[in-house]
């Protein structure tokens, strides 16, 4: 049986309304195991609860109710080797202005209690290329560097399990491939890794399997090639000269916009655009304009949420 990195039952967060607000429930009975070895991908738009999630397995919030395992440790039996299992690097760059990346990586090694002899500053400073700046002063490292080390600083411990907490919100180019080099290399040498993205496309690139949640509940949880199969709907928006009756191929579907645009959604495994405008135009259509939609993580839900219910 493959070992579960994480393994959640029946999670719940209330967090108390604050001031006679009514208390807000951001977690209502998550069912969730992360297998050992994987990028697993955790998604859903903003408010879904991936931070609550988050923070309740890097023990920063206390959970309502429910199970959490961590490399088969349970938080509530075995918090301190449950916790010595994980390491996150958070979304915000919280590093202190007076540490250079050498100093911080060793207090955050003292915070776990890593032992002096068993530190590997400098091999963490090599892997996120801030070797050169071991003895900067963190105000004067760039937004990029300061995330580097925040990813260094989650690896003080060497934790069996990585989280990355939106990595690449905002982070150029160049940062990101760095960033996703690391971390496959990390996988690599067998690190559990679970992230939390916007961005579909990171999903896709990096996650062996993806949960994604919306509401505090996971809605689907299944392998990256699966989800993509169901994602595969394209939409071609179409603007003729004039209405025009259309007879157009088996599995394309017509919708008219608010706005008297056609919208023709189809399957991209299934036909081409070409083969589509094709057809419109051996029906007498004529195409004045054309623009495509891609699925993007909204119709994700949509369609997910609607086919599950
Ligand atoms: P996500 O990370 O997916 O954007 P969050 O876990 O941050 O979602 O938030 C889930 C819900 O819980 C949201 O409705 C949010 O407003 C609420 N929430 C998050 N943190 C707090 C808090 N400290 N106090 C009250 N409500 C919170």
């Amino acid at each position: 049986m493959t070992r579960q990195a994480i393994e959640i039952t029946g999670l719940r967060k209330t967090y108390a309304g604050q001031k006679g607000e009514p208390d807000k429930t951001a977690l209502n009975g998550v069912d969730l195991s992360i297998p050992a070895g994987s990028i697993f991908g955790l998604l859903g738009p903003n408010g879904a609860g991936k931070s609550t999630l988050i923070n309740i397995l890097a023990g920063l919030v206390n959970k309502t109710s429910g199970q959490v395992g961590i490399w088969g440790f349970d938080q509530d039996v075995n918090p301190r080797q449950s916790r010595a299992a994980i390491g996150v690097m958070p979304q915000e760059l919280n590093i202190d202005p007076f540490f250079t990346p050498r100093g911080a990586l060793d207090v955050q090694a003292g915070l776990y209690g890593v032992p002096k002899s068993e530190r590997r500053t400098e091999d963490i400073l090599e892997l996120i290329g801030l070797s050169d700046k071991a003895e900067a002063y963190a105000r004067t490292l760039s937004g990029g560097m300061r995330r580097r080390l925040l990813l260094g600083k989650a690896l003080v411990h060497n934790p069996a399990v990585l989280v990355l907490d939106e990595p690449t919100a905002g982070v150029d180019i160049e940062l990101r491939q760095m960033l996703w080099d690391n971390v496959r290399a990390l996988n690599k040498q067998g690190m559990t890794i679970i992230l939390t993205t916007h961005y579909l496309e990171e999903a896709e690139e990096m996650c062996d399997e993806i949960a994604i949640i919306n509401h505090g509940e996971v809605v689907v949880r299944d392998t990256t090639a699966t989800l993509l199969g169901q994602l595969d709907a394209k939409t071609l928006v179409l603007t003729l000269e004039r209405d025009t009756a259309l007879t157009l191929p088996e599995g394309v579907t017509q919708d008219r916009k608010p706005d008297g645009r056609l919208a023709l959604t189809y399957r991209r495994s299934q036909i081409s655009a070409g083969q589509i405008l094709a057809a419109v135009a051996e029906a007498g259509g004529v195409v004045v304009d054309v623009t495509s939609e891609e699925p993007d993580l909204q119709d994700v839900f949509l369609s997910l949420t609607r086919s599950a219910a």
